[in-house]
């Protein structure tokens, strides 16, 4: 009976045999061929090709992926057996098991850089009230006003003038970057600026020379007065540092 007749057009390993109805027992052992379009719903990583009359899998192309027998099965040539238990049989083989993993891994990758992405906006608020606080500081230390005593009050004022944005400043008791140790730590960073570019300078420069003496400052606290002369484009310039 012609109907009942199962061809297996293409196995991996043997070769293409014809089953007739008296050699087959029972219809669950039956071996559907041909292409099935309800496949590529339930194994979306199925490719097939009409021309060809083959299947090959998306994902393991995608990462490059090789049956280990080296016969390129799936990637490089398409598997021709266009039977059900072929793709179950490559779901379940070590190749597509890497393409899924490199997938999932892929996918984890895309997702962390959303979470970073949406991090984004907060770590800039909090960069720009730090610019904000140094822009603050630098104000009061270039006027000469005690920089200790009225930086708080001075960040305050900027919140009430509408810089909403140095309300970030208040982020947690320890990290109000309002204290006295953050005030120096950014009087440090900004001297330790201007003092980089003298130097730059003045290594740059054929010559220099050196002049040190000693001054109050508006607290009537002696200090070190270190300036440096050199030469930049021709002209003499003297920095102090
Ligand atoms: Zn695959």
């Amino acid at each position: 009976m012609e109907s009942d007749s199962i061809t297996v057009l293409e196995s991996d390993s043997e070769p293409a045999v014809s089953l007739t109805a008296s050699k087959v027992k029972s219809k669950s052992t039956h071996r559907k061929s041909g292409f099935t379009s309800s496949w590529q719903k339930n194994y979306p990583w199925l490719l097939y090709d009409n021309e060809e009359r083959a299947m090959y899998c998306k994902l393991c192309m995608r990462y490059g992926n090789l049956p280990r027998n080296g016969s390129g099965k799936w990637v490089k040539v398409g598997c021709t057996s266009l039977r059900h238990d072929k793709l179950l049989k490559h779901t379940a083989s070590a190749m597509h098991r890497d393409s899924e993993i490199s997938s999932h891994e892929e996918a984890r990758a895309s997702l962390t850089g959303g979470i970073r992405g949406a991090l984004e906006v907060p770590i800039n608020e909090e960069r720009k009230a730090a610019i904000g606080a140094l822009k603050c500081l630098y104000f009061l230390a270039k006027n000469e006003l005690p920089h200790t005593t009225k930086f708080t009050s001075l960040v305050y004022f900027s919140i009430n003038m509408g810089c909403s944005f140095m309300k970030q400043l208040r982020r947690g008791g320890n990290a109000s970057y309002r204290s006295k140790q953050v005030v120096a730590e950014f009087l440090f960073c900004l001297s330790d600026c201007i003092k980089q570019k003298v130097l730059l300078t003045m290594r740059n420069s054929p010559t220099i020379s050196i002049l040190i003496d000693e001054s109050t400052d508006v607290s009537i606290l002696k200090q070190l007065v270190m300036y440096g002369r050199c030469i930049v484009d021709g002209k003499l310039e003297c920095y102090f540092f």
